[in-house]
């Protein structure tokens, strides 16, 4: 029933959508053959579908927004407002030692009377930290103000369409909003592909690749931030193709475009976990790291809200307590779906304690998910390495159960000085992936390739836009149709 964002899945009602995953190649190269042939059938079929859905959802106006229920009854849960938000009680400098390290995960029955008393202190410090999040009614519960609606059905449409379809998905399976997502990545991407495919399209023209053709693509690609290892991997493969066959252009672009999604699968494939998603009925600690202005708070607000509209229970730490803004505007991007943020109002208080509190209230409801909003600058460079490298010492250690993952923020904009920039947090933050942010408007979209070849990292979502859903799981496939589609 509900609709999972993270795997693309509507998992409950055995109505398996694909994996999101790109589909292996001999899979594509015959669903490319069908949609040429059918592509225009299946597009006209998806739209009438949807335009029906969208028809009847105006019939029904009350139609209500599902999931969702889980931050409602958090927040409900708390038995009294507790509006003051006072400088309270110094949350203990040094949270780690505690010696009840209170190893059950969740909310299971064994009623151990030491184990429940020390939850409901930890409660009772919890209810004053929780920031007074307005209980969200159903609703309301998401913020729906930038909810995609159903365009013409014109060339964007038709794109979208056939994007999906070559991954093997049915007309009765595709959503508004996957539609709504492809057109606008393709839209973001628009600025890099004009320095680079269209550029290099012209180049090609009717002829069989060349020499001088590829040394024309090596220039796009370099313009593009796709970084020096990666251009020359993908130059060689195109180069030893050459020499054995005359290569057309509309094989050269298959060709490559087959090229950059192994680049990119490379390291998804190699942590055998093609999608990242919550683990369902267990804790998953997701830590933001990535220096100031990347991005990160909104990500972080943009996965709580996939997360709420997936069905998963959410939290938010506010451990980015360095910068005076952050925490409340991470509060608002908690009221924006209605998920519980946990922050300590005190300057300069200890973000170590922060997560303490967070991942101690996520144990105590059995949230699902919990986001860790980490600091992108401290007053040195060492400061901040120290701080990341406790507070995920902190998480490991109080949370053995949890399914811990790191994200590295990035901003696609910065290129390839971003990526060395960031580079410098993946030992003290133990990164597992990475998140790729402002693809829109930015004309190095091809970071992406640099981040997957040279910081061998999985990218694990992307960014196409400032608003609560301009944000995706990765998937290479619909990564490398928007950058070359014609
Ligand atoms: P942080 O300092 O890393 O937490 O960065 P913020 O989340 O505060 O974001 C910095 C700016 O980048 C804000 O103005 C955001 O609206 C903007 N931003 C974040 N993600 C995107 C994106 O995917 N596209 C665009 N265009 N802007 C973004």
């Amino acid at each position: 029933m509900v609709y999972d964002w993270f795997n693309r899945t509507a998992a409950e009602d055995g109505d398996e959508a694909p994996q999101q995953d790109a589909p292996p190649a001999e899979a594509l190269s015959s669903a490319e053959a069908a949609v040429d042939t059918d592509s225009l059938a299946w597009a006209k079929e998806a739209y009438a579908r949807l335009k029906a859905q969208q028809e009847a959802a105006k019939a029904a106006p009350a139609a209500p927004v599902q999931a969702q229920a889980e931050p409602v009854e958090l927040a409900e849960a708390r038995p009294a407002p507790q509006p003051e938000p006072q400088p309270e009680p110094e949350p203990e400098p040094e949270p780690e030692p505690e010696p009840e390290p209170e190893p059950e995960p969740a909310p299971a029955p064994a009623p151990l009377s030491l184990l429940e008393q020390a939850a409901a202190q930890r409660a009772e410090r919890q209810q004053a930290l929780l920031v007074d999040t307005p209980a969200p009614r159903a609703s309301e519960a998401q913020d729906v103000s930038d909810e995609p609606s159903l365009g013409a059905f014109d060339e964007s449409f038709t794109w979208s369409a056939e994007v999906l379809a070559a991954q093997g998905k049915r007309a009765d399976q595709i959503s508004l909003e996957e539609i709504d997502w492809l057109a606008k990545l393709r839209q973001g991407l628009e600025k890099t592909r004009q320095g680079f495919v269209t550029q290099l399209l012209e180049n090609l023209g009717d002829d069989p690749l060349s020499p001088e053709t590829l040394d024309e693509l090596e220039t796009a690609l370099l313009r593009a931030d796709v970084g020096v290892q990666a251009t020359d991997q993908v130059l060689d493969a195109l180069r030893k193709r050459l020499n054995a066959e005359v290569v057309d252009p509309a094989e050269g672009i298959r060709f490559l475009k087959e090229q950059l999604r192994a680049l990119l699968d490379a390291p998804i494939q190699r942590c055998a976990q093609p999608l990242l998603a919550p683990q369902r009925g267990r804790l998953n600690v997701w830590l933001m790291v990535g220096v100031n202005g990347v991005g990160k708070t909104t990500t972080l607000g943009k996965l709580a809200n996939l997360a709420v509209r997936s069905g998963y229970s959410a939290l938010i730490a506010a451990a980015d307590t360095f910068r005076a803004a952050a925490v409340q505007q991470v509060q608002v991007w908690g009221e924006r779906s209605g998920v519980p943020v946990i922050a300590n109002p005190s300057a300069n208080a200890d973000p170590a304690a922060v997560v303490y509190d967070a991942i101690g209230a996520a144990q105590a409801k059995g949230t699902e998910l919990v986001l860790v909003d980490t600091a992108g600058r401290l007053q040195t460079k060492h400061n901040l390495m120290e701080e990341l490298a406790k507070v995920r010492r902190i998480v490991d250690k109080l949370a053995p159960e949890a399914a811990v993952e790191s994200l590295l923020v990035l901003d696609a904009s910065q290129g390839q000085n971003g990526l060395k920039q960031a580079m410098a947090f993946a030992n003290a933050a133990g990164l597992t992936g990475v998140v790729i942010t402002k693809l829109d408007g930015s004309a190095r979209g091809g970071v992406a390739l640099a981040v997957a070849s040279e910081a061998d990292l999985p990218i694990r979502f992307i960014g196409a836009g400032e608003g609560i859903r301009d944000l995706r799981p990765f998937n290479s496939f619909e990564f490398v149709e928007a950058l070359l589609s014609g």
